[in-house]
């Protein structure tokens, strides 16, 4: 069976965010919700199918897998087969289908299926934090580790994250009695509605600090500016992200961290230039090496290397030096470096040169074959697939 694509299946843009996400995958859950639908085997496959979309499109790594490369790109991440069970689901949305969540409302809050076990997180979630790291091709090439410099908030170590002073500790919510949430109830012409906030008083912690810490105003975290080595695997490009899971801002009062995003972004090489992972570079010879042959040196990432210019060799040729490219990020393997010959025209010339090249000119040898060039020679750089192909 073809799968369909991913965000064909939750109905949202390839540049959907987060929220987005989120909220379409919602609308198809309660839609196909097996309570709902009870023995409906096609309901229980699009149940299935929002979640393993969805599972792909909020994870930043298998969602830019799966951009790249598509459902090829999720085998063997665990996700080739997709959800088997609908259990699964429910285990593994816990966020979304644990308690307090919009399910309860709609399905009511007895089913053994969900999560009767969670117990609610204390605290507020930190946010996630995203950081740009600029890379040089050379150490795009080869990967590196770097070290990165994060402001970010994190655990009060007066308090130990609580926020409470000394050993003070926290006192129930008396707004909403420790449940985190108030419910309100409308009536309108179309019935009874439940609506459910989550508590002013205590931000749906269900808990207040008696007494503040006094370092973090009870907080539980404070800014600071911290370092980190970060590895880079070889073979990212520009766009490509690395998340660091629980290394963004520490919760609230004891909230979980959020995540840090390292984003990547490739600095324009001086000389060279990158297609995939192949490295294109131009290389300006004389006439005379043109003409009669030359070993020349040539640079490549990391170093030099001496390559053989064949005698008679014609400006806009393409030679190969294999491997000096860029390490495959998926595969093993490198890209190579391609070399497109130009040749240099000299424009001063002493009158002795000059009498040199008149004496040339009339060798019968030193004439075109022809005066139509070599319509592929033309346009180097974005057209070398259409070369080698
Ligand atoms: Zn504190
Ligand atoms: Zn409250």
């Amino acid at each position: 069976m073809t799968k369909r694509d991913y965000y064909e299946i939750l109905g949202v843009t390839r540049s959907a965010g987060g929220d987005e996400i989120k909220t379409s995958y919602r609308k198809l859950a309660m839609k196909y919700h097996p309570d709902r639908n009870p023995g409906d085997k096609e309901a229980e496959e699009k149940f299935k199918e929002a979640a393993e979309a969805y599972e792909v499109l909020m994870d930043p790594n298998k969602r830019a897998r799966y951009d790249q490369f598509g459902h090829a790109g999720m085998r063997g991440s665990g996700f080739d087969h997709g959800f088997n069970n609908v259990n699964d689901i429910f285990t593994h949305f816990s966020d979304i289908f644990g308690g307090g969540s919009i399910f309860d409302e709609i399905f009511g809050s007895g089913g053994s299926r969900r999560h009767s076990g969670r117990h609610k997180q204390p605290g507020i979630q930190g946010n996630d934090l995203k950081i740009t790291l600029r890379l040089t091709l050379e150490e795009i090439a080869e990967g590196v580790e770097k070290t990165i410099k994060v402001k970010r908030f994190e655990k009060c170590k007066h308090c130990s994250g609580s926020g409470a002073k000394g050993t003070s500790g926290t006192t129930e919510c008396a707004t909403c009695h420790g449940s985190g949430e108030v419910r309100t109830v409308s009536r309108s012409m179309f019935g009874q509605f439940v609506n459910i906030q989550v508590c002013p008083s205590c931000g749906g912690e269900g808990r207040v600090i008696k007494e503040k810490c006094v370092y973090c105003g009870g907080e539980g975290r404070e800014r600071k500016e911290t370092t980190m080595k970060v590895n880079i695997p070889a073979g990212v490009s520009s766009g490509n992200y690395i998340p660091l899971r629980g290394e963004g801002d520490s919760g609230i009062r004891g909230g979980s961290s959020g995540d840090l995003i390292v984003l990547i972004e490739e600095t324009e090489h001086k000389f060279f230039v990158r297609e995939d992972d192949d490295i294109l570079y131009d290389l300006t010879i004389s006439v005379s090496e043109a003409v009669l042959g030359a070993e020349v040196e040539v640079p490549v990432l990391g170093g030099t290397v001496m390559m053989k210019v064949e005698p008679g060799t014609q400006p806009g040729k393409i030679l190969r030096l294999r491997d000096k490219g860029i390490k495959h990020l998926n595969h093993s393997g490198k890209g190579d470096q391609l070399v497109h010959i130009s040749v240099f025209i000299p424009n001063k010339l002493s009158g002795k040169e000059k009498e040199m090249f008149k004496e040339l000119a009339r060798s019968e040898n030193i004439k075109p074959k022809s005066k139509h060039g070599d319509r592929k020679s033309k346009g180097f750089f974005g057209k070398v697939k259409e070369q080698f192909s």
